[in-house]
C-alpha cells in the first residue's frame, strides 16, 4: 500500500534520509522510531509531498505526488498549523469543503465527542491550548477518512484521555484495512500498538522487523531500539557525524 524505494533527501551537506526503502501492508501499523534527528520527520515529509527526493514513493500503486495517491493520504503533522482567525467548527468544514466531502457531519460530531471537543466548536484556533490544537489537528487528518495515514509524534502534548481515544482509533483503524505509520521516539506511547517496527538512525532504516518475529527472538523493542542506535554509535565514534 505504501511503498518506499531508495529514497535519499539531503538538506545541504546534512543527509536526512540515505537511502531508505521498505514497504507497508494494509492493515497494519508501522512504528517509526528513532532518536531526535534520525530523519523520521523527513521521511514522513518526503512521503506525504511536502519534500523533493530521490528515489520513489509509491500510494496504492500511484507516485506519491499525483491527485490519486494524495486521496488515499492524510497525514497528522506533530506541529499543527490552524487558522487563527477560524474556528475549531470552521476548520473542519474548510477541509470538508477543500476535500468535497459530502456527509461528514456525523463524522465531525463524532470526532468531537471522542476528542472532547464539543463545547471548543466556537473557538478560534489561537485560543487553543497546545493539548487542544493537537486534538483538532488529529480531527482535521482523519476527517477526509484516508487510507493511508502518517503520524508524527502523534502523542505530544495529548491528555490521557485523548491518548487512549487515539490508540483505539488507531486500532479501529488497523481493522478497517488501512496502512498507519506512526513515528516517535518514545517508545512505551505505542508499545501496544505496532505490528512492524522501523529503527531509524542516521538517516538510515538499521532495522525493519515484524511484532512476532521479534517475539520469537525473545527480544524487547527497547532492546532492540538500544542495540541499533547506541550499539552502532558506540562501534564508530570516529565516524560520528556531529547534530
Ligand atoms: P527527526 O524527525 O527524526 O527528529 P528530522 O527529519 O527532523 O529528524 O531531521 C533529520 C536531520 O535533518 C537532522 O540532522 C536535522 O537537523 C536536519 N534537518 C531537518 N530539517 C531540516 C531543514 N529544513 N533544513 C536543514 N536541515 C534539516
Amino acid at each position: 500500500m505504501l511503498e518506499v524505494s531508495h529514497v535519499t533527501k539531503k538538506y545541504g551537506k546534512v543527509t536526512a534520509c540515505d537511502d531508505v526503502s521498505f514497504r507497508l501492508e494494509p492493515g497494519s501499523v508501522t512504528v517509526l522510531l528513532g532518536p531526535n534527528g534520525a530523519g523520521k520527520s523527513t521521511l514522513m515529509k518526503s512521503v506525504i509531498g511536502f519534500l523533493k527526493f530521490e528515489g520513489a514513493i509509491t500510494v496504492g500503486g500511484y507516485p506519491n505526488k499525483t491527485v490519486e495517491a494524495r486521496r488515499l493520504l492524510g497525514y497528522i503533522p506533530e506541529m499543527p498549523s490552524l487558522y487563527p482567525n477560524l474556528t475549531v467548527s470552521e476548520h473542519m468544514e474548510f477541509l470538508a469543503r477543500a476535500y468535497k466531502l459530502t456527509d461528514y457531519k456525523g463524522r465531525i460530531d463524532e470526532l468531537f465527542r471522542r476528542f472532547e471537543l464539543e463545547d471548543k466548536r466556537r473557538k478560534f484556533g489561537d485560543e487553543l491550548s497546545k493539548g487542544m490544537q493537537q486534538k483538532l489537528n488529529i480531527c482535521l487528518g482523519l476527517l477526509p477518512e484516508p487510507r493511508v495515514i502518517l503520524l508524527d509524534e502523534p502523542m505530544i502534548g495529548l491528555d490521557p484521555h485523548a491518548i487512549k481515544e487515539l490508540k483505539l482509533i488507531i486500532e479501529e483503524l488497523r481493522s478497517r484495512g488501512c496502512t498507519l505509520l506512526v513515528s516517535t521516539h518514545i517508545i512505551d506511547s505505542v508499545d501496544m500498538l505496532w505490528d512492524r517496527a522501523l529503527i531509524m538512525d542516521a538517516g538510515q532504516i538499521r532495522a525493519n522487523v515484524g511484532r512476532e518475529e521479534l517475539a520469537e527472538r525473545g527480544e524487547t523493542l527497547e532492546q532492540l531500539f538500544f542495540d541499533v542506535t547506541e550499539g552502532q554509535s558506540a562501534g564508530a565514534p570516529e565516524e560520528g557525524t556531529p547534530e
